[in-house]
C-alpha cells in the first residue's frame, strides 16, 4: 500500500509515494501545474464564476445550487454541467496543466450536484433530445464530459467521486461502471474532523474496494492534527490497510503538516508496538520507512 499527500502547496514531501495537488478549488481559483506531481482539478464548482455570472449556476425545483440556498444541502456553488462555455474554460485548463511535466490529472466534482439536478432549459432540451430516462441521461453526460478530459489529460488519469457507494448514478450522474474504464484509480475522499470513530471508513473502504473495478485510493484528513487525532488517525490507516488499496492519501494544509505526521509516528512507540503486535504489517512498513528519514 502506498502513502501519499493531497495538499495546497506545489511540493513533494520526503516519505511519500504519492503527491496529489489542488491546482483549481472550489472557490474559483486557479493555480499553475504543480511538476511531477497529480494535478486536482476542481471542474464544475467555482463560486468566482458563478459570482461574475450567475446564469452559470446549477437549476432545480428547490431552487439553486448555492450553499447558501437552505432548503438544498450542498457544499459547494455548482455550474451547470451542461454548459459548454464553462466546460471549455475548464477543458482549456486540463490541457494546459498537460503540457507540464506533471505526473497526471485527477478530477473532482465533475458531476450533478443531486439528484433534482439540473433543469435549466439547455438540459431539459438536451435530455428530451437523448430519448434516455434521467438517470441514464445524467450519466452519459458526465461520462462524456470525462472522456473529453481524459483525452486532453497527460500521464496518470483518476476521479474523485461523493464517496456514496449506492447511489451515486442516481444523485450524481456517477456511473462507476462506465467510468472504470477511463481511469487509472479512484480517489475516494473520507474527509472528518476527526476518526476517533472510524467504523464507517473501514465500511467505505470494504464497499469501495469490492464494487469499483479499478484501483482505489483513500483520501483522510490530516490538518490541524493534535496528538490525540494523530493516534486515531494512524491506526484507522492501519485498519483500512487490511483492504486491498492502491494507497492511503493525507489530506494536508502544507508539507510542515505531512511531516508532523511522520514525527509523530516515529517517536510513538507504543504506536509501533501496538502495530507489531497486531500485525499490521504493512503500516509498520510505512513507519519505519519514515525513521529513516524523520
Ligand atoms: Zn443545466
Amino acid at each position: 500500500m502506498k502513502i501519499g499527500l493531497v495538499t495546497y502547496t506545489p511540493e513533494k514531501v520526503e516519505g511519500f509515494d504519492m503527491h496529489v495537488y489542488y491546482s483549481k478549488w472550489a472557490d474559483g481559483s486557479i493555480f499553475p501545474a504543480a511538476k511531477e506531481m497529480q494535478n486536482d482539478v476542481t471542474c464544475f464548482c467555482d463560486a468566482k464564476a458563478i459570482r461574475e455570472n450567475p446564469s452559470l449556476v446549477a437549476v432545480s425545483k428547490n431552487g439553486l445550487a448555492l450553499r447558501k440556498n437552505r432548503k438544498l444541502n450542498i457544499p459547494f456553488d455548482f455550474v451547470c454541467p451542461t454548459n459548454p462555455a464553462y466546460q471549455k474554460r475548464v477543458l482549456d485548463y486540463i490541457e494546459t496543466l498537460s503540457k507540464e511535466e506533471i505526473e497526471g490529472v485527477t478530477l473532482n466534482l465533475y458531476h450533478f450536484p443531486e439528484e433534482e439536478f439540473c433543469v435549466c432549459p439547455r438540459c431539459v432540451e438536451l435530455w428530451r433530445l437523448s430519448g434516455l430516462n434521467w438517470t441514464e441521461w445524467r450519466a452519459q453526460a458526465i461520462t462524456s464530459f470525462l472522456k473529453k478530459a481524459k483525452s486532453l489529460s497527460k500521464g496518470t488519469f483518476a476521479v474523485e467521486m461523493y464517496p456514496d457507494p449506492v447511489l451515486a448514478k442516481e444523485r450524481f450522474g456517477i456511473d462507476f461502471e462506465s467510468i472504470a474504464e477511463l481511469v487509472d484509480y479512484f480517489h475516494v475522499p473520507l474527509s472528518a474532523r476527526d476518526y476517533t470513530t472510524m467504523y464507517w471508513v473501514d465500511l467505505l473502504a470494504r464497499d469501495f474496494t469490492k464494487i469499483l473495478k479499478k484501483p482505489v485510493v483513500l483520501e483522510l484528513s490530516a490538518e490541524m492534527p493534535t496528538d490525540d487525532k494523530l493516534d486515531a488517525l494512524l491506526k484507522t490507516v492501519a485498519y483500512v490497510s487490511r483492504h486491498n488499496l492502491k494507497g492511503v492519501l493525507f489530506l494536508v494544509h502544507d508539507s510542515e503538516n505531512a511531516r508532523q505526521i511522520c514525527r509523530f509516528a516515529v517517536r510513538n512507540v507504543k504506536f509501533q508496538e501496538w502495530l507489531k503486535k497486531y500485525e499490521f504489517t504493512e503500516m509498520s512498513q510505512i513507519v519505519d520507512d519514515w525513521a529513516k528519514v524523520y
